[in-house]
């Protein structure tokens, strides 16, 4: 169903009102890597507002390394997302971790992000597959472009052809960089997909300063989208403060994506 032969034009998915794909119109979504309270989902949503997001981002189940890491602030965390929607009119994405969130995320969240841990998940993809909303599933962290596509592959068939991918770096044997960003995934997934496909600088770089140039690059090869972390204070972030940018240094660099862009 993913596949460029029998579905030649591009998809275009609507996300909330916000339209994701066929060169339109670079989307961008933005926000911190954890909601921490409503003023900050607020305070951070409106400052990727005026940078020039289009979509607001934030974790509120989140799939941490270590049990004794801050896990999300949960239905909270989500219902403050919501609060920052009714303010700034942005459609919001959150991660779904487990089916059982499946009722709240239908009712509260306009796209359900599918994390790199859970790639595979394969219950988890049939689930989603049955939902009505579009899915952004991110790539695996050791999974090749194939296995990525046939887990949007999994979405589809159940029914749900409202798929998004987003590149967010692989793991190699580099350390500099946390993850390896995997730019020709663009133009690969373009080729052999009618889906959209967007880049996720921040976790493919894990450092603040690699951010916009991957930005940059990932809009010169043709991505539809960016997914960017952002917070007014990264130092204090509660989770991957040292990827996230501040409002003003997200603005800068969307300035210069403008640049590059067909349009934004
Ligand atoms: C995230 O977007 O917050 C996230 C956890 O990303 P990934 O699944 O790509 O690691
Ligand atoms: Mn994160």
């Amino acid at each position: 169903r993913a596949n460029r032969l029998f579905h030649p034009a591009d998809s275009v998915i609507d996300c909330g009102g916000v339209k994701i794909g066929g060169k339109e119109k670079l989307a961008v979504m933005a926000g911190p890597c954890s909601i921490e309270s409503e003023e900050q989902a607020l305070r951070i949503a409106q400052g990727v507002k005026a940078g020039g997001a289009t979509l607001f981002r934030g974790g509120a189940y989140k799939p941490r390394t270590s049990p004794y890491s801050f896990q999300g602030l949960e239905t909270e965390g989500i219902l403050d997302m919501v609060k920052a929607r009714e303010a700034t009119g942005m459609p919001i994405v959150s991660e779904l971790m487990s089916e059982e969130r499946i009722p709240e995320f239908e009712e509260y969240v306009d796209v359900v992000q599918i994390g790199a841990r859970n790639m595979q998940n394969f219950q988890l993809l049939k689930a989603v597959g049955k939902m009505h909303k579009p899915v952004l599933l991110k790539r695996g962290l050791c999974n090749t472009i194939e296995e990525w596509i046939m887990s949007a592959e999994y979405i589809m068939a159940g029914g749900n052809e409202q798929v998004i991918l987003c590149e967010r770096g692989i793991r190699t044997f580099e350390k500099y960089t946390r993850n390896t960003l995997d730019l020709s995934a663009v133009p690969i997934v373009h080729e052999k997909t009618h889906l959209p496909v967007i880049v996720d600088p921040s976790h493919a770089t894990g450092k603040a300063n690699l951010v916009e140039p991957m930005m940059i690059a990932a809009v010169a090869a043709g991505a539809d989208g960016l997914e960017v972390e952002v917070h007014y204070d990264p130092r204090h972030a509660w989770s991957d403060g040292a990827q996230c940018l501040t409002p003003d240094a997200f603005a800068q660099a969307m300035a210069k994506c403008r640049q590059v862009a067909w349009a934004i």
